[in-house]
């Protein structure tokens, strides 16, 4: 068998990613290696596979006890015999893990770094065929690293006290000098085959949120990716308990991990994690070292961390499987304050005076770094990239920063209309208000207050909404401005005082023309789940659900069955033959055997119940470029997103009260383009969601209805009070003329740009 039929019998994949068949190769010839490879790369394959090739059998050195039964679960499915030896098994359980060993039932085995040292091991040793040492997770050995364990300095004695030397293979995901240095040296490494490579993970998306609101933010975004897994991030352990009861309380499945819980409720947690009991997990960066979870969709960071190689290290957790993920950082000023003060009151008692402030510079150092990250408008790969001594070239066009186009404004003119419109109104009223007057809105309410005949009265009337909403959040986190925590949220001037002489609001915004010599982007990655359509995505939900049945029953992690690709690629081709579902992504053998049937009869019942519905497109990419007018296959033109013309806003048929689907009818009746699609009530509200005009409230068993914000009702939004069939009160909205008239406006804007072409 070669490595490639290896690689596609058990493991279910068509090719080697980079880096891997060199590493594989070169131990297959016999010779070490040390490979430093970034998390999500696939190191595992990279001895696995020479351990199924080579004669005997391969001892996996692992810091981790989850870690390794995740390993051997993980191969044992893939129908690969190993087995782990660590200090959850009993010394019985040892004894005939070993003898079958000895018999040659196993071609790996991990085993933690303490065992080595123990007499019934070494005595397996001594008789057994050892082909390869190999030592994952290396950087453990480093007395630079943070992770360093002594018991992995051992290992060295070990090797050198077997019959024969076996290969040495190590592998770590961290990159500095020093660190490989120690590890070739430490182990005794022969002429190794050194590799490194990118550290590149290109199906990560980065971003930075500067937001105050950083709870809504959170809700509204588990609201988005519903039945998604995911890791949120806290500086403390207060945070953590706070976010997660926050988020418990609006029904999410969350659960929380951090060093203040007890053992058993830690375990309890970080396993409702791995087997998507609660999909998503609050926790401090106490949490995830040896987690290999490889369906993590996205890595909240609700805090900034303290450094680069923390917020890599803990991004990284997301899309081991290679499927598109995102990275997001949720960014406050509070955040920097924070972290000094956790910096401040750390403690460097081991150490040389000298010493302690050496290392309190460099802590320093690390979150200005951090901080340049959350401020930058280039690049954010390229900016991680760089700091980890790679030089990128063009910008990778699939970050935050890249596909929002930034552009920095010099605001300053109009942050001064903003903080004295602020003093004009003496901080009594909140956003809607202060942004009205400043726009010189025809509002009723605006004239009852007088706020007509102010000063700041419609001086930033030409100014965007967007770009003043982005103003003010500036001016509030810069403390310019301070907002009020009660539900009102009224504006009033911060404690610095008013923009000095010669003081500038930098404010980023994306640009209203093309940019223009910047190198070309690289072409955004399209992913499988792309190109799924709505059938195809429902049929993805019910895969999923199918392979979390199963893995309930078999006590499995639901990624150790099939990861996320192998059920989107099972959505995207539809397998009909044994043929078929082989080919599909990450189908060993064993695991046809063991589990393709039920998903083979669910795919069916599927196409059978909907008879020729497409279940994926292709992506937009593949699609050769063509006339906008082009037939779909329905024979009817491409419909675009609902619009409406200026034209089209003067036939509106405002009333003074619409319920949300006699405003959508109102709006259908007004639009005079065809080959719009209808707008959806649930778009407006989730437009007026984002924009903060009304709020999320909860029924007590589950979902949730909407009530107007203060701002909301001042722009014209009611609530109008229901009873549920069982009797639950709740409250559904109704639009007044001004709301109206703020839909119509926002539908105007929704207009796509005028095609050159026609
Ligand atoms: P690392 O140890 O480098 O962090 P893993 O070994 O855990 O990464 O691999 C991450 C994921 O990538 C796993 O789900 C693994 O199955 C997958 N993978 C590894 N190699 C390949 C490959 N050649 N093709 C497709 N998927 C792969
Ligand atoms: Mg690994």
């Amino acid at each position: 068998m070669t490595p490639l039929e290896a690689l596609k019998r058990y493991f279910g994949y068509d090719s080697f990613r980079p880096g891997q068949a060199d590493i594989v190769d070169a131990l297959l010839a016999g010779q070490d290696v040390l490979a430093v490879m970034p998390t999500g790369a696939g190191k595992s394959l990279c001895y696995q596979i020479p351990a199924l090739l080579l004669p005997g059998v391969t001892l996996v050195v692992s810091p981790l006890i989850s870690l390794m039964q995740d390993q051997v679960k993980a191969l044992s499915t893939a129908g690969v015999p190993a087995a782990f030896i660590n200090s959850t098994l009993t010394d019985r359980q040892i004894a005939l893990a070993l003898q079958r060993a000895a018999e040659g039932s196993y071609k790996i085995i991990y085993v933690a770094p303490e065992r080595l040292e123990t007499a019934v091991f070494r005595d397996f040793a001594a008789g057994a065929e050892i082909s390869m040492v190999t030592v994952d997770e290396a950087h453990c050995i480093s007395q630079w690293g943070q992770d360093f364990r002594p018991s992995y300095v051992k290992i060295l004695d070990f090797v050198a006290g077997l019959p024969r030397r076996p290969i040495l293979s190590a592998f770590t995901a961290t990159a500095t000098r020093e660190v490989q240095e120690d590890i070739r040296c430490t182990l005794r490494l022969q002429n190794p085959k050194l590799l490194a490579t990118g550290f590149d993970r290109p199906n990560l998306f980065f971003a930075v949120e500067h937001t105050r609101h950083k709870d809504d933010y959170v809700i509204q975004y588990l609201r988005e990716h519903p039945g998604e897994s995911g890791i949120i991030y806290c500086a403390t352990r207060k945070n953590v308990d706070k976010l997660q009861q926050l988020l418990a309380q609006y029904g999410f499945a969350v659960t929380s991990y951090h060093a203040g819980l007890p053992a058993e409720t830690r375990r309890k947690n970080q396993n409702d994690f791995i087997y998507d009991a609660a999909p998503v997990i609050v926790a401090t960066n106490a949490f995830g070292m040896g987690i290999d979870k490889s369906n993590v969709r996205f890595v909240l960071h609700y805090n900034m961390p303290q450094s680069m190689e923390n917020y890599y290290q803990e991004a990284g957790r997301a899309g081991r499987d290679g499927l598109p993920s995102q990275c997001v950082l949720l960014y406050s000023a509070q955040d920097v304050v924070i972290n000094k003060f956790l910096l401040d009151r750390k403690d460097f008692a081991e150490c040389e005076p000298e010493d302690a402030e050496l290392l309190h510079q460099r802590d320093l150092q690390r979150l200005q770094t951090m901080e340049r990250y959350c401020q930058t408008t280039d690049c954010l790969r390229n900016t991680i990239l760089t700091y980890f001594g790679e030089h990128p070239t063009a910008p990778c066009g699939s970050c935050g920063n890249c596909s929002g186009d930034y552009e920095e404004a010099d605001l300053t003119a109009e942050a001064k209309w903003i903080i004295n419109c602020v003093a004009e109104l003496r901080g009594r009223y909140g956003k809607a208000v202060v942004l009205g007057t400043l726009q010189g809105a025809n509002r009723a309410r605006l004239r009852e207050l007088g706020a007509d005949r102010m000063k700041s009265y419609g001086k930033l009337k030409g100014t965007p909404r967007e770009t003043l909403d982005r103003l003010l959040a500036q001016l509030l986190n810069d403390g310019y401005l301070l907002q009020t925590k009660d539900q009102y949220a009224v504006l009033h001037l911060g404690d610095i005082t008013p923009l000095q002489q010669g003081a500038q609001v930098l404010v980023k915004l994306p640009p209203r023309h093309e940019p223009e010599h910047t190198p070309a982007p690289k072409p955004k990655r399209s992913s499988m789940m792309d190109a799924l359509t709505g059938a195809g995505l429902e049929l993805f939900a019910q895969l999923r659900q199918l392979r979390f049945d199963i893995a309930q029953r078999e006590g499995l992690p639901p990624y150790i069955i099939f990861g996320d690709k192998s059920l989107a690629d099972m959505c995207l081709r539809a397998p009909q033959t044994q043929q078929d579902m082989l080919s599909i992504y990450g189908m060993g053998e064993r695991k046809y055997e063991k589990y393709a049937a039920p998903f083979f009869a669910a795919i069916s019942a599927y196409c059978a119940e909907h008879p020729g519905v497409a279940l994926s497109l292709p992506s937009a990419q593949e699609q050769p470029a063509a006339p906008a007018e082009k037939p779909t296959k329905s024979g009817k033109a491409p419909k675009v997103d609902f619009y409406l013309t200026a034209e089209d806003a003067k036939e509106f048929n405002y009333q003074d009260s619409y319920s949300g689907a006699e405003l959508k009818a109102a709006l259908v009746e007004a639009a005079s383009t065809p080959n719009v699609k209808a707008p959806t009530i649930k778009a407006i509200e989730e437009w007026l969601y984002h924009e903060r005009l009304i709020s999320m409230e909860r029924f007590p068993k589950k979902g949730f209805y909407y009530v107007p914000t203060p701002a909301g009702v001042d722009a014209g939004l009611r609530s109008v009070d229901r009873v549920t069939a069982s009797g639950m009160p709740y409250s559904v909205l109704d639009y007044t003329p001004d709301a109206q008239r703020l839909i119509v406006e926002h539908f105007i804007k929704m207009k796509p740009e005028e095609n050159s072409s026609t």
